[in-house]
């Protein structure tokens, strides 16, 4: 059934992260924009809360930090990385006093919460949304073509262009014909939100490695912590079942961490939902009337956090080319797909890198991370790459992401399967 308003420019599917702040930057343009989300509500499926200082500065060129300070965005002004392998006072006296390196704080959210104000921001500057979708079909094309039923009511339309920002279990990607790749899966990591955690102090975010498990946390306020966890997929039903939240907390049981009794004794309230640690990506994320954004355009491994600054980079890169080029057509996304091919290979080697540092398990592991960490010692410089997660991959010079950088790091090329 042919909808009857007036003719759309772009529809967004998706109404997650990227695909709301895209209609939000759209809408303000004057473009005429309708946004169809699969979910009736967002809901903790475990996502990213943390948003990169480097995001945050491309959420100030999107004039979007505002709102999440204005929703309850918690800003952390220090990071410390814990390790068995050194005492609790030699990790602090390297504490990360983020501001002064990457000029922003990050930014904590809830994924929910985030997600929320975006969408009534977009409605409030007139985009057509709709929830609770189903039997979504995109054809590509000039004009493409969307076909979806919305209360139990068949749609078709023809955008000027659609724009797939379905996540990271999207279906457009394949609809459209991308390629999708992906490594082998590392090691497991899951989240969780936690309240009650008042001793945790609300200004620090911490990384931690200990025995078999990585541990991270980022506080969002009022005794709310997101706590992630990372162990070895050979114990895949660690998190599985009733007791999962509590052996998630029970994980938390480090030595090297000095606060980390306060997130033992606090209470999960959100599921702990586990993913595999790899990297996904596109041959290209355009195809004829149809651009991908965000996780659908192929994500990064969530153990550097980095899934929601790229996103609202890519929201920069795409918007710009849709409100700065009068007639439309796959060109226009050039510097996107070059830039964001260079920006995930850098970032997928950081993983990488952080894969190898952090949650290598077992005895084997256990010295690779020794090494690793005698290496970043004795030679300091060769921490650049790690820095990229703060002041953003585009913003350091090339060489520090080269498979010879990353192989002195290391001990040996990083994508060695015996690592
Ligand atoms: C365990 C974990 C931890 C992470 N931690 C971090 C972190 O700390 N920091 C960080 O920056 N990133 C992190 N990330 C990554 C981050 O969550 C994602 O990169 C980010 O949410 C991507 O935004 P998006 O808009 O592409 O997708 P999403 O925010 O996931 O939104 C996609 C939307 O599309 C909707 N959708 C799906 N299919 C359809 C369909 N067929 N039709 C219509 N709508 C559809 C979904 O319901 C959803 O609302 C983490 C990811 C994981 C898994």
């Amino acid at each position: 059934m042919p909808r009857s308003k007036s003719p759309i420019d772009v529809a967004i599917v998706g109404a997650g992260i990227g695909g709301s702040a895209l209609a939000v930057v759209l809408a303000r343009h004057g473009l005429n924009v309708l946004m169809l989300e699969k979910s009736t509500q967002h809901k903790d499926v475990v996502r990213g809360e943390w948003l990169a200082p480097w995001g945050v500065h491309e959420a100030n060129k999107l004039s979007l930090t505002e709102l999440y300070v204005s929703s309850g965005a918690h800003r952390p002004t220090r990071h410390i990385g814990y390790s068995e392998f050194e005492s609790a006072e030699d990790s602090e006296a390297q504490t990360l006093q983020i501001e002064g390196v990457a000029k922003e704080n990050p930014i904590c959210l809830g994924h929910p919460n985030t997600c929320n104000a975006l969408n009534e921001e977009a409605v409030r500057l007139g985009v057509e949304f709709h929830r609770g979708i189903t039997s979504l079909k995109v054809t590509p094309g000039s004009p493409p073509q969307l076909e979806y039923v919305h209360a139990d009511k068949a749609h078709t339309v023809q955008p000027r262009w659609i724009v797939g920002a379905d996540g990271r279990n999207g279906v457009v990607a394949q609809q459209v014909g991308c390629v999708r790749e992906q490594d082998e899966e590392h090691h497991l990591f899951s989240g969780m939100l936690v309240e009650d955690a008042h001793d945790w102090p609300e200004d620090l975010q911490v990384i931690a490695s200990e025995g078999d498990v990585n541990v991270l946390a980022f506080p969002q306020g009022g005794g709310k912590v997101r706590i992630y966890l990372g162990w070895p997929s050979q114990d895949r039903g660690r998190l599985v079942g009733p007791n999962g939240p509590q052996r998630f907390l029970d994980a938390w049981q480090v030595e090297c961490v000095p606060h980390a009794d306060a997130i033992v004794k606090a209470k999960p309230i959100s599921p702990c939902i586990a993913y595999p640690n790899s990297d996904s990506w596109l041959d290209s994320p355009v195809r004829e009337g149809v651009v991908l954004i965000g996780d659908a355009a192929g994500r990064n491994d969530p153990i550097i956090g980095q899934g929601l600054s790229i996103t609202h980079r890519d929201v920069n890169y795409v918007s710009s080319a849709l409100l700065e080029t009068t007639s439309w057509g796959e060109s226009m996304f050039a510097e996107y797909i070059s830039e964001r091919k260079e920006r995930m290979a850098r970032l997928r080697t950081v993983a990488r890198l952080t894969s190898l540092k952090e949650s290598a398990f077992g005895q084997d592991g256990a010295a690779l991370r020794v090494s690793i960490h005698e290496r970043l010692a004795n030679k300091p410089d060769l921490a650049a790459p790690f820095s990229a997660g703060f002041v953003g991959p585009h913003n350091l010079p090339a060489e520090v992401f080269s498979a010879e950088f990353a192989a002195e790091i290391v001990g040996a090329p990083i994508w060695d399967e015996h690592l």
